[in-house]
């Protein structure tokens, strides 16, 4: 489990260099130096471990006005990771107090039923409870992916590979056309395709709400699911699915926790579809397609160093296709999980100025491998306008 002793020696490594400013998505756009990741990880040091400073009001807002993003962490010289020195802390202090008991409630029934049931059955009440619009919750597809494909989907001609796909509940339940896109170009370049049935949420929610226990109980489930299938890879179309399996889920789990080292194993395997695409190659060639595009790089990205080239290079196959870069293609869009539903307002400012630099650019359509970015953009521009960038080379091979 991320135990906060364990990232003690972690947090004297931090030289006040201040790199992290930089690249904190928070502090850019409010200029506090108490919401600087140093200053944070300074003050969980204090509450937290020293006991020099009380729990307070302010310590909790401090710890809540984080996304997640991994920036600072990425930037950071050191070596320190203060996203999870802060999702740590998080489990700490909301252990027992529950942040949000009623979103927790529905976290839950979401992350284990797969998305639909549990957000079908509560979404209606819960949602206006809790103050989300219908605009800031995207409607559910009329069918999610799961019940359009099963089990297997056969390589087109004969199969070079074989990957299982991880769904994320979000492509699931609200994009179920990315998933479409995901097994009908893998099937399409000669790549069979499972889809393993038993798998729930990544655990990324809960992550963010400071529930590690569900972290765990979500890679509990989906482990031996995942590592039950024989195959090459297994890949996901979401960015932040893959950092789960890659790097932060496998740290719930206890060290000498057998499943702990098949956690570790199956990390090895795990390929955001796109950047697999490159990797293996394309068999097929896509047809033209005379459309521009700007790219937005989820946060969510460290986990692989190539994984947010992959679009570009995917796209520069597709003829007449042209791609517009942003002038910051990698700076938050705001979304950060459940941060936009706490911090409407700062998550507001943050998603602005990504849309001024994604209006300046003209392109037809904005691509992300994150859902999460995707839904936040979307309320903002015509939802055909954010799309994943697998459902760009479905189009141009016409699938
Ligand atoms: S970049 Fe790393 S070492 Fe420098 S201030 Fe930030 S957390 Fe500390
Ligand atoms: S995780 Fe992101 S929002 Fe949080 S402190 Fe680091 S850079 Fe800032």
């Amino acid at each position: 489990m991320y135990d906060l002793e364990q990232y003690r020696d972690m947090m004297a490594k931090c030289s006040h260099c201040g790199l992290c400013q930089a690249t904190c998505p928070v502090y850019l756009e409010e200029f506090l130096q108490t919401h600087l990741a140093r200053a944070r990880v300074d003050l969980i040091r204090a509450v937290l471990l020293e006991g020099d400073l009380p729990e307070s009001k302010r310590f909790r807002e401090v710890l809540d006005r984080c996304l997640l993003c991994t920036n600072c962490s990425r930037t950071c010289p050191a070596g320190v990771t203060p996203d999870e020195i802060i999702a740590a802390a998080r489990n700490q202090v909301y252990q027992g107090k529950k942040r949000n008991p009623v979103r927790r409630q529905l976290l839950r029934r979401f992350m284990n039923q797969r998305g639909m049931k549990g957000l079908m059955g509560a979404a209606g009440t819960v949602a206006h409870k809790m103050g989300w619009t219908p605009e800031e919750l995207p409607a559910p597809a009329s069918k999610p992916f799961e019940k359009r494909f099963k089990n297997k989907v056969p390589a087109k001609g004969r199969a070079r590979a074989k990957v299982a796909y991880f769904v994320g509940c979000a492509t699931n339940t609200l994009y179920p056309d990315t998933g479409k896109a995901v097994v009908n170009v893998l099937a399409h370049n000669d790549i069979e395709v499972l889809i393993p049935e038993g798998q729930v949420c990544c655990g990324m929610p809960s992550l963010a709400e400071g529930d590690l226990t569900l972290v765990q109980e979500m890679m509990r489930k989906n482990v031996p699911v995942l590592a039950g299938c024989d195959v090459d890879a297994i890949v996901t179309d979401c960015t932040s699915c893959g950092m789960m399996f890659k790097t932060k889920a496998v740290k719930s789990l206890p060290e000498e926790d057998p499943l702990r080292a098949q956690a570790e194993t199956l990390a090895e395997k795990v390929w955001e579809v796109t950047d697999y695409l490159n990797h293996v190659g394309l068999t097929v060639d896509p047809g033209p397609l005379p459309e521009s595009y700007t790219y937005h790089i989820p946060c969510h990205r460290s986990w692989t160093p190539t994984v947010d080239d992959a679009p570009r290079t995917l796209l520069s196959r597709i003829p007449d296709t042209e791609l517009v870069e942003l002038e910051h293609p990698d700076k938050c869009c705001g979304a950060g999980g459940t941060f936009f539903m706490d911090f409407k307002e700062l998550a507001t400012d943050i998603r602005s100025r990504k849309l001024a630099d994604i209006e300046q650019t003209g392109a037809d359509t904005v691509l992300t491998q994150c859902p999460a970015c995707r839904s936040h953009l979307r309320t903002q521009i015509e939802d055909d306008r954010v799309t994943h960038p697998i459902v760009v080379l479905a189009k141009a091979y016409g699938l």
